[in-house]
């Protein structure tokens, strides 16, 4: 008995679900590890910045000492001043006065600077920590949206594949001798439905003989891919 193009095409629609349900199931685990990697890279950027605020204030408090260095100069130098007993000497001590009140005034531009840099990264780690925040609720809430869907896929591959195993059961003897092998090596891509006049698989031209078959509903398979074409609903 000559398998019927309605048994073909349900086992093609068989087919085309297990092999979808098992590409969602496979890229399940993709996708939460894309959300765990999107939740990290909030976590270093956070890092990061907190590093740059502890660098930036290590490195004004290093000019903050520095400067009570030159303050207490300074007020040598004024001292000295002062007490100069020549005038080579009072030019001396005002050039080099003027040199570190220069100096200094140097340092406090620095200071304000590495301040304000501090300031302005205080505000981007707020931002930062707020999208973080945003990033793992999402990343949570989508990951336990994946586990379930998964739970449920699993359910549908199971009775999709019971199904299948059923389908081919009651498969003719001659036609699953072919199905077997065929299914093995190509699954779902063992099937193709007629498009107009051409294979559905590979867009080849099929022969009129060919077409007419098919358009009687006995499957046949392509003489180029392999495929068994059968007429579409
Ligand atoms: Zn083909």
């Amino acid at each position: 008995m000559p398998v019927s193009d309605t048994v073909v095409r349900r086992l093609h629609e068989i087919l085309l679900q297990v092999a979808d349900i098992r590409g969602q199931i496979e890229r399940a685990p993709k996708q939460i590890k894309a959300s765990e990697t999107k939740a990290q890279q909030a976590r270093d950027s956070v890092a990061a910045c907190k590093d740059a605020i502890k660098k930036s204030r290590m490195e004004a408090d290093r000019k903050q000492l520095q400067q009570r260095q030159y303050e207490a100069k300074l007020y040598e130098w004024q001292g000295k001043l002062n007490g100069a007993s020549n005038n080579r000497e009072y030019q001396a001590v005002k050039d080099q006065l003027a040199a570190d009140t220069q100096a200094n005034s140097v340092l406090s531009d620095e200071i304000f600077e590495i301040l304000e840099s501090i300031d302005s990264l205080q505000s981007k780690l707020v931002g930062l920590e707020g999208e973080l925040k945003t990033i793992e609720e999402d990343a949570s809430k989508m990951q336990a949206k994946i586990r379930e869907r998964v739970v449920l896929l699993h359910g549908e591959l199971a009775r999709f594949e019971g199904e299948l195993k059923q389908a081919e059961g009651d498969l003719p003897e001659d036609f699953a001798a072919v199905y077997q092998p065929l299914v093995k090596t190509r699954g779902e891509e063992s099937f193709a439905p007629l498009d107009d006049r051409s294979c559905g698989g590979c867009n080849t031209g099929l022969p009129p003989r060919v077409v007419d078959q098919l358009r009687q509903g006995h499957p046949i398979p392509c003489s180029s891919c392999g495929r068994w074409l059968y007429r579409p609903e």
